[in-house]
């Protein structure tokens, strides 16, 4: 990777960190959920129905 790069990375990076940072609303299972390939990382932490 040349300095560009790794300068457009470090950039990315602070924006992942400021999205992080950043109010985060509560979750809420939404109909399409369940067929949905991000589930996993939005289930992430979350019990599922019928867990206990
Ligand atoms: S990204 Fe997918 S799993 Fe997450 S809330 Fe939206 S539809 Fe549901």
């Amino acid at each position: 990777m040349n300095e560009q790069g790794q300068r457009e990375v470090e950039e990315a990076m602070k924006g992942v960190e400021s999205v992080l940072q950043s109010h985060i609303p509560p979750f809420r299972k939404l109909p399409y959920c369940s067929k949905c390939a991000y589930k996993d990382f939005c289930y992430a932490g979350e019990e599922e129905e019928g867990e206990v």
